[in-house]
């Protein structure tokens, strides 16, 4: 337009200069003063200079209508454009500003009213920086002037305050408009409104680092929180922290007699009350106004690091006590009973603490502290609080070291299967064997007790036992031809836990089966009523699995457990063995003899064999045929042993009882 402008001044210019020049001429020749009019040489110079004249006006004149026409078009073009630019900003989805290079808005969109809700007033009653969010001006004017200077700005993400007081996330090009010289009259800016997208990228963020039941923090961004204050306590040992460890007992219980859904809706509530007692972090509801005395009054964070655990990590502790005194409070407040689904449910947790003590420590350090402390407060009765010390660290160092040496001792084969009978308190006769694992290390035999309980929990047990299995069956195959009898030599194997919950036991153990070509009816498997009755429903499916191979159920340890006779009706069981427990005090102790008595009746009611496990003395075992049962097994007969010791007692009980055959015949016919 300016150009437009300059040639417009150019023309007219030289409009007038010509006219003048023309006046002048004509009027010189008008008026020539000096000539005589008669004067014929002048007379012919006058004609040719007026038409001279009049051909020079004529041409200027073409010319100047052409460069007008030219003007004209070029405007024309303009307006065309400006037009056009006009209908572009005012339909543009995106918001569109001006500013002159002080800041002063030229030109703002409509968009910026639907986007942002200023109309053209509020526009003009602000400069361009008064919306921007406070954190976000000094980048936003750092942009603009690297816009103005380089002519074209950097993608630019900030904050503006719409007219309603919430904020919302542009982002931004920057253009200069610059004048011919290179001098920047202003910029132009194209916004886009993202917050759509920066919601939902926050919203994925937040769910990576938050649990999405409780909405709690999750073990990362807790590890992050507390890797911060290690870091900062590592200059400031001034400071106090704890970490507090917090497990719901038996919640798997719950779990599986509720169902999963009020389960997840025990642990929502169980989150809840932590929350309202505990103030501070952000990531933590404040707790509301009125609610009851808080569990700590510093800054705190709350977070579930997985399934029924929650971890609280406690700032700015005066003394280690006032973690204690947390974790007791936690305690009561969770004791008070919870509501599911109308259903009163009443629960305990197990708390252990860390304290911040060792400068070298992490973490993930302190994390792992508590929770070994807290597998303390679990085994040493539940319900419990423990504070992490070195002991317990060295206990878990040591069953570290220990699934390590199990895994390795797999490798090695280091398992050997050893064989305890089971008779007959009738005949005394060796019916069946039970199989019993041992390690052996090459510095000693470890017996169960130090190493299944591990195997079990790491799910090593399941290697283990498929050796063990296989083995078994093929030895038991052996010995029932080598030792006919009838009926035929039975085997006796444990089930744990872990492998109770394999969804492929069943098949598993028919393969076996088929391999060592064992008849099933000569397998029992004995599981202990506790895993029986861990989850009734599931319990009834695997044990008609297992049924349909044609081997039998024995409940182990019975007594031990929480079980009733009546509710193991509902299992397709064919034997009880009695826990030693009862039966080692049998001979002492009366009422546990009428109890023995009880259980045997009870059980054969149910049409039930009943096995007494432990039996160590005659007595017991005259007591327990006098009560009826028919099986005993224990260290009176044999303890577990190899089986070329068996093989033995086998051998012995077989000549044995040839001999005795032999001499009723010969005593026949003496
Ligand atoms: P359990 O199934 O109750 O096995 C009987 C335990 O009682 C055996 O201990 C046996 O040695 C012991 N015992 C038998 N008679 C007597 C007695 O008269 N007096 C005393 N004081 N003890 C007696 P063991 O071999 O140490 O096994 C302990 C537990 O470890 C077993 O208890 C069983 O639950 C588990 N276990 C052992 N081997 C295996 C295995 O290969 N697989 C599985 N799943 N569990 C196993
Ligand atoms: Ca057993
Ligand atoms: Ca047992």
């Amino acid at each position: 337009m300016r150009q437009v402008e300059g040639r417009e001044w150019w023309l007219w210019g030289s409009a007038v200069t010509v006219t003048l020049v023309l006046t002048f001429g004509i009027l010189s020749l008008a008026f020539p003063g000096l000539q005589r009019p008669t004067d014929t040489v002048y007379l012919l110079n006058l004609k040719e200079w007026v038409r001279g004249l009049a051909a020079l006006v004529l041409l200027f004149d073409i010319y100047t209508m052409y460069q007008q026409r030219q003007l004209q078009r070029i405007r024309r073009q303009l307006a065309e454009r400006e037009q056009l630019f006009q209908l572009i900003t005012e339909n543009a989805a995106d918001m569109i500003a001006v500013i002159d290079p002080n800041g002063q808005r030229l030109y703002n969109s409509p968009a910026y009213q639907k986007i942002l809700g200023y109309g053209p007033e509020d526009l003009a009653a602000t400069s361009s920086m008064d919306q921007v969010h406070p954190d976000d001006r000094a980048r936003v004017m750092e942009a603009s002037a690297k816009a103005s200077s380089t002519g074209r700005g950097e993608r630019l993400e900030y904050r503006v305050r719409h007219k309603d007081g919430s904020w919302r996330f542009l982002e931004s090009t920057a253009s200069a408009i610059q004048s011919p010289e290179g001098e920047t009259l202003g910029l132009v800016i194209v916004n886009r409104d993202i917050t759509q997208r920066k919601r939902a990228e926050e919203r994925l963020a937040h769910q990576s680092f938050h649990d999405s039941l409780t909405d709690l923090p999750n073990r990362s961004l807790f590890l992050d929180r507390l890797q911060r204050i290690v870091t900062v306590w590592r200059r400031h040992s001034e400071l106090k922290f704890a970490v507090l460890f917090i497990d719901v007992d038996e919640f798997k219980v719950f779990n599986d007699s509720l169902g999963h859904a009020a389960g997840d809706g025990l642990l929502v509530q169980i989150a809840k009350r932590l929350t309202a007692g505990l103030r501070g972090a952000d990531t933590v509801a404040r707790s509301p106004v009125g609610e009851d005395a808080e569990l700590f009054g510093g800054e705190s964070t709350l977070a579930r690091p997985g399934g029924d655990e929650f971890a609280v990590l406690i700032e700015d502790l005066h003394d280690p006590s006032d973690a204690i005194r947390v974790a007791e409070r936690i305690q009561q407040r969770l004791a008070i009973p919870f509501d599911s689904n109308g259903q009163e449910i009443v629960l305990s947790v197990s708390i252990g603490i860390a304290f911040s003590n060792n400068r070298g420590m992490t973490a993930q350090d302190l994390l792992r502290d508590a929770e070994i402390a807290m597998y303390r407060a679990k085994s040493s009765g539940k319900a419990r609080c423990e504070v992490f010390d070195h002991a317990m660290h060295a206990c878990a160092i040591k069953r570290l070291q220990l699934e390590t040496d199990l895994r390795k001792a797999v490798e090695l084969n280091q398992f050997r299967v050893y064989y305890q009978p089971i008779v007959s308190l009738r005949s005394g006769q060796i019916v069946g064997l039970e199989t019993l694992s041992r390690w052996q290390r090459p510095e000693s035999l470890v017996m169960p007790a130090e190493f299944i309980a591990v195997a079990d929990e790491t799910g090593i047990i399941l290697s283990i036992n498929r050796q063990l299995l296989y083995e078994a069956c093929h030895q038991l195959r052996s010995w029932q031809g080598l030792f006919p009898s009838d009926p035929p030599l039975t085997l006796n194997v444990n089930i744990t836990s872990k492998q109770f919950a394999q969804p492929d036991l069943a098949s598993q153990i028919g393969n076996t089966l088929q391999e060592t070509g064992l008849d099933p009816g000569c397998l029992n498997l004995e599981i202990t009523e506790t895993i029986a009755m861990g989850d009734a429903d599931r319990s009834a499916v695997v044990l008609t699995e297992l049924k349909a191979l044609g081997v039998h159920l024995d409940i182990d340890d019975f007594g031990t457990g929480y079980s009733s006779l009546s509710r193991l009706q509902r299992f397709p069981v064919d034997t009880l063995k009695v826990d030693r427990s009862f039966v080692s005090r049998m001979d002492t102790d009366v009422d546990t003899r009428e109890i023995v008595r009880i259980i045997v009746m009870l059980a054969h009611g149910l049409r039930l064999k009943v096995v007494a496990e432990g039996v160590e003395t005659q007595a017991q075992a005259d007591l327990l045929t006098d009560i009826g049962c028919e099986l005993a097994q224990g260290y009176l007969y044999s303890k577990p042993v190899p089986a070329e010791t068996i093989e033995q007692l086998l051998s012995n009980a077989a000549n044995a009882s040839a001999n005795t055959r032999a001499k009723a015949a010969s005593s026949r016919f003496a």
